[in-house]
C-alpha cells in the first residue's frame, strides 16, 4: 500500500426527502446571488425546478440562472456562465441535474476568479488557485461529481474532451435524494450504471500490492451496482434500488476514497473522452464499448487481480480452470452484462468507423502515456480503438 493524504471536504445529505433541506443548507452558507445551473429540461418536468426556487425565495437568495447545459458540457456554456457570476456578483454556483450539469457548474466556479480563460485549466495551462463555492443537488446517479474535484469539459469547435481535478472544486455540500431518479430514462440509467462501475474497475485494476481493504470495497460495490443495477432498471421507482446505485455512484468516486493508497489506471476514461469529443456519444456508451477490451489486452500484467475479479465478483467456478480460462470469463461476464442491461459493444453500434480512430490515439497522449495498470502509447490506444470497431 501506499502513502496517502485523503481529505474529501463536502457535506453529504442523503435520502428520500433530503431535496427539501437545500434552502437551508444556502442560508448555513450565507450566500446571497445563486447561479441556477441546469440542463436541458428534466429539472422543470418534474417540478423540481418550482421546489428549488420556492426554498431558494424563501431565505431571500437572488437566483440567476444558467438552464441549458448539454450533456458532455461545452465550454461555451460554462464561459456564459462565467460571465454571469461577474456580472451578478454571484456568490454560489448550484447546479441541479447530473454529472454533466455538476462539471459545468465547478468549470464556472474555478473560472470566475481566473483572469486567463477557463479553458486553459483543461489545456494544463494554468493552475487552479480558487473557487466559487459550489453545491449540488444530484438527479442522476453515475459520475460521484457531486463528491469530488473532477469535471470534464468539450470544446465543441476543436472536437476536445478534457478533464480538470482540483480540491477547488469539491462541492460544499451535495443533496442525494433517490426519489429525484426515478424519472431517470432506461438508458442514462444503464450508462449510470456502466459509470460507476467503469470508476471502480478503474481504482481496482491497480498495480499496487497489499490492499486488501480496498479490493474488498471495489468488489462489494460492484456487486451491488449489478444486484441493484437490474431492479432499477425492472422498477425504476424501487426505493431501495435506487438509493443503492446513488450510494454506489457516490462512493465509486469521491476522492479515492475507496483506493486510499493505490494507484488506480484510468486508461479507459481517458481513451473514452477521445470518442466521445468527437462523436457525440454518452460517455458510458464509451466506456461500456471500451472497457472489455482493454481488459483482454492488459490482464496477462497482473492476471491474480483479474482472477479475483472474475471469481469474487461474478462468482466464476476457479475449480478445473487455468488463471487464464478465469481471467478471461471474468471478463466476458462483465461485457455479458453490459449487453444483458443494454449498454453498447462496438463503435461500430454508434456507426464509428475506422476513419477518426488515429486522430483519437494521438490526441489521447497529447500530456505523455496514459494508464498506470499499464503505460499505454498511440500505438496501444489504436489497438484497443481497433479491437472495439
Ligand atoms: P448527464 O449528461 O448529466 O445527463 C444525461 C441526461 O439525463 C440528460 O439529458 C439529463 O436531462 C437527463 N437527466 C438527468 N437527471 C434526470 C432525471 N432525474 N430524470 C430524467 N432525466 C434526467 O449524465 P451523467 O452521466 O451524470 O454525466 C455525464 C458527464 O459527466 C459526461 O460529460 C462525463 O464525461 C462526465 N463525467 C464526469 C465525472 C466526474 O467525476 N466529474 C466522472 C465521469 C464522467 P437534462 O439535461 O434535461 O437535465
Ligand atoms: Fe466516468
Amino acid at each position: 500500500m501506499n502513502s496517502f493524504t485523503f481529505h474529501n471536504p463536502t457535506k453529504i445529505l442523503f435520502g428520500a426527502g433530503m431535496a427539501d433541506q437545500l434552502g437551508q443548507q444556502v442560508a448555513e452558507l450565507g450566500s446571497q446571488t445563486v447561479l441556477l445551473v441546469y440542463g436541458g429540461g428534466s429539472i422543470k418536468r418534474t417540478g423540481l425546478y418550482d421546489r428549488v426556487i420556492k426554498q431558494l425565495h424563501q431565505i431571500g437568495a437572488r437566483i440567476v440562472e444558467l438552464p441549458g447545459v448539454e450533456p458532455n458540457p461545452r465550454v461555451s456554456t460554462v464561459r456564459r456562465g462565467i460571465k454571469l457570476c461577474r456580472d451578478e456578483a454571484v456568490d454560489l454556483v448550484l447546479a441541479v441535474g447530473g454529472g454533466s450539469v455538476i462539471d459545468a457548474a465547478k468549470a464556472v466556479a474555478v473560472g470566475v476568479p481566473y483572469e486567463g480563460d477557463v479553458w486553459d485549466f483543461l489545456l494544463r495551462k494554468a493552475k487552479i488557485e480558487a473557487a466559487l463555492p459550489i453545491a449540488t443537488v444530484l438527479t442522476l446517479s453515475a459520475t460521484g461529481s457531486e463528491m469530488n474535484g473532477g469535471a470534464v469539459i468539450t470544446d465543441w469547435e476543436q472536437n476536445l474532451k478534457k478533464s480538470f481535478s482540483s480540491p477547488y472544486a469539491f462541492p460544499k455540500f451535495s443533496i442525494l435524494d433517490p426519489t429525484l431518479t426515478y424519472t431517470v430514462p432506461a438508458n442514462q440509467t444503464v450508462n449510470g450504471i456502466v459509470d460507476m462501475m467503469s470508476h471502480v474497475m478503474e481504482q481496482y485494476f491497480s498495480q499496487t500490492t497489499d490492499t486488501p481493504l480496498q479490493e474488498r470495497l471495489c468488489e462489494s460495490i460492484l456487486q451491488t451496482v449489478i444486484e441493484n443495477g437490474e431492479k432499477a432498471l425492472q422498477e425504476p421507482a424501487h426505493p431501495e434500488a435506487r438509493a443503492n446505485l446513488m450510494l454506489c455512484g457516490t462512493y465509486a468516486l469521491n476522492g479515492g476514497m475507496i483506493s486510499v493508497g493505490m494507484q488506480g489506471d484510468w486508461a479507459t476514461h481517458a481513451m473514452e473522452h477521445e470518442v466521445s469529443a468527437i462523436y457525440d456519444i454518452a460517455h458510458a456508451e464509451g466506456l461500456s464499448i471500451i472497457f472489455p477490451n482493454w481488459m483482454k489486452y492488459v490482464y496477462r500484467d497482473r492476471i491474480d487481480r483479474f482472477v479475483q475479479f472474475a471469481v469474487r465478483v461474478w462468482g466464476i467456478e476457479p475449480e478445473g480452470k487455468s488463471d487464464e480460462e478465469i481471467a478471461l470469463a471474468g471478463i466476458q461476464a462483465t461485457r455479458e452484462y453490459f449487453t444483458r442491461i443494454g449498454a453498447p459493444s462496438r463503435l461500430s453500434d454508434l456507426n464509428i468507423g475506422e476513419e477518426s480512430l488515429p486522430r483519437m490515439a494521438e490526441e489521447a497522449v497529447r500530456f505523455g502515456p496514459i494508464g498506470y495498470f499499464r503505460k499505454l502509447g498511440a500505438d496501444d490506444v489504436l489497438a484497443i480503438l481497433r479491437m472495439s470497431l
